[in-house]
């Protein structure tokens, strides 16, 4: 059953993503492959690969030697080896050098509906491999991911530059709230993690409170959605933010 519903899920999400970046259309390998052979026909050639290759994963350390816990002044970060076994893909792969602003994003899919910890995992990994397969990013986008019951979770290592804002990853530390912003409106255990979180980030890297922005404040995009987004400007008001 597990196995069915990951399969329609991520099938679906899969789609999603397909859509925002496009794809061409298979039915050339269909034909190539229904049509019959004689013996005296030349083999057609093998259509070209339409994707990018599966990018090569290298597996984390066993579980005993990862830390399930990790603090982020003060604050608990659950650990990527909660949610994967991967790491990150040797390609494309770029220091973050330090930290000069942050980014808060929306996941901007179907709306979330869950806050139980093993099917937020598995909705993280499927992103994970959206990202990786699908679009050839070396790792999930984002460096952290703040769930439905507010829990904080590491991402990509913040190490490595993130893949979250086009033209705009150095320096740039991507914190993504769990859920469709556009469609439903974060919880109160969100944002009170969004704050604190924030703040924990601005004072562990050394980044004024101004450059914690929303996606759409750097360019034109629906992310992270309009209650998000109305929810980011009121902490900020506040001075709950960053
Ligand atoms: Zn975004």
């Amino acid at each position: 059953m597990a196995l069915t519903r990951r399969h329609v899920l991520l099938s679906g999400l899969s789609l999603a993503a397909a859509g925002c970046v496009g794809r061409a259309a298979r039915d050339g390998d269909t034909l190539a492959r229904v049509k019959p052979l004689w013996p005296n026909e030349p083999v057609p050639a093998a259509p070209a690969a339409r994707r990018a290759p599966l990018p090569e994963i290298r597996r984390t350390p066993p579980a005993t030697a990862v830390r399930a816990t990790q603090s982020v002044g003060g604050i608990a970060v659950l650990s990527r080896a909660r949610w994967t076994r991967h790491g990150l893909a040797s390609r494309d792969v770029r220091a973050m050098n330090g930290v000069r602003q942050i980014t808060i994003h929306h996941e901007g899919w179907k709306p979330v509906t869950f806050a139980d910890a093993p099917t937020t995992f598995d909705r993280i990994e499927q992103i994970r491999q959206v990202h990786t397969r699908d679009r050839g990013w070396s790792d999930i986008g984002y460096h952290y991911i703040i769930d439905r019951a507010g829990r904080v979770i590491e991402g990509r290592s913040v190490a490595y530059q993130g893949a979250h804002v086009s033209q705009n990853n150095p320096h740039n530390l991507g914190v993504m709230v769990l859920g469709n912003f556009a469609r439903q409106r974060p919880t109160a255990e969100q944002l009170a993690s969004l704050s604190r979180f924030t703040k924990a980030l601005t004072a562990t890297q050394g980044v004024a409170a101004a450059r914690v922005r929303t996606h759409r404040e750097f360019k034109p995009t629906e992310c992270p959605g309009r209650y998000l987004q109305a929810a980011v400007e009121q902490l900020r008001r506040r001075r709950q933010l960053g």
